[in-house]
């Protein structure tokens, strides 16, 4: 039995991590407007402390230990914004903090885990070693706070919802990043249980979409990765879901997907025309827009999830480089 997990639950979140998150603007894009013939709102989450929304799922999750949980620490297996806000969030609740990661981890995202305070380590070739030590420090007490599928990670992420409710009352139509669906369960949450009739709507890459595969199976299954632009959205959902698989299925109306050429279409566009620096992840409901994927989107807001792109690639997209994924991508995007 997995608990319920209600907006309730994101209020108590909002309360909780208040003071310790940004709250994010909310602005007009009059250039998406037009295009749209409706009002079209960015909430930039790029802004958040970390660059990314993932730090207030994880302090949701670190605030919620019990004192016996605090006292041994958390760990975590991403090297990617999940990492950076866990670190980020255990350092500021003074909680020990330990990222486990394989030795094939670029150097850059090593350093960007660092600097937000955890303790880093290195172990073998492949996830599934970095894994085993996991398993023991949880083992020894510690605990493994996941990216996604986790009640209190999923109640954090709402609270850019209840966020953006305040900001905006009567929206219509809400694009949301879409990987392993903490975002949008949290998001879908909130905004349906608000007002039924708002549209939410998932956004995420073609090129290894895990979450769209498995609404379309059914049920969870394995789905390949592979090196896109949107690199926060890389990577399964787990094919012992507990939690976001049903959620995304409950609250989200839609899942549209977006090629590279449209992600980074849609960099360029945040860059000249909204003059801010996003990652590919970030701008997948601005590609999707740009791209006329969006049908009717009434007032609508892009959720625009994170900003950590590695600055010579991002350099490379807005100077219009037709960029290799394939080659390219290894390693990651993420800086
Ligand atoms: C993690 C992440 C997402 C996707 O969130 P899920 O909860 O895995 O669906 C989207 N954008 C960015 C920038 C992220 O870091």
């Amino acid at each position: 039995m997995t608990t319920k997990i209600t907006l309730q639950d994101s209020i108590r979140a909002r309360a909780r991590i208040a003071g310790r998150i940004r709250e994010t603007p909310l602005v007009e894009s009059p250039s998406l407007s037009s295009l749209s013939g409706r009002q079209v709102l960015l909430k930039l989450e790029s802004r958040q402390i970390t660059g990314s929304f993932k730090l207030r799922g994880a302090t949701n999750a670190v605030l919620s230990l019990t004192d016996t949980q605090r006292a041994a620490g958390v760990v975590g297996v991403s090297t990617g914004n999940h990492g950076r806000g866990l670190a980020y969030a255990a350092a500021e609740a003074e909680v020990r903090c330990i990222i486990c990661m394989s030795e094939l981890v670029p150097q850059n995202k090593v350093d960007g885990i660092r600097s937000h305070g955890a303790e880093v380590r290195i172990l073998g070739r492949s996830q599934d070693d970095a894994q085993q030590e996991v398993d023991r420090l949880v083992r020894d007490g510690m605990t493994m706070l996941p990216p996604f599928d986790h009640p209190d990670i999923i109640a954090g992420q709402g609270t850019v919802a209840l966020e953006m409710l305040d900001q905006a009352p009567d929206l219509e139509t809400v694009l949301v990043p879409l990987s392993g669906g903490g975002l949008i369960s949290g998001v879908g949450m909130v905004l349906k249980a608000a007002n039924p009739d708002i549209r939410v709507i998932g956004v995420s890459m073609e090129r290894g979409a895990a979450m769209y595969e498995c609404l379309q199976a059914g049920r969870p299954v394995q789905v390949a990765e592979l090196p896109t632009l949107a690199d926060s959205l890389g990577g399964g959902i787990g094919l012992d879901n507990a939690y976001t698989f049903e959620m995304t299925k409950a609250f989200v109306d839609e899942v549209v997907l977006v090629s590279e050429a449209e992600i980074a279409a849609a960099i360029r566009h945040a860059y000249f025309e909204e003059r801010e620096v996003i990652e590919g992840s970030g701008s997948v409901g601005i590609a999707a827009l740009l791209a006329g994927k969006i049908g009717n989107p009434g007032r609508c807001v892009s959720l625009v999830s994170g900003q950590n792109i590695a600055m010579d690639l991002h350099k490379r997209i807005i100077d219009g480089e037709d960029v290799d994924v394939e080659a390219d991508i290894k390693g990651g995007a993420d800086a």
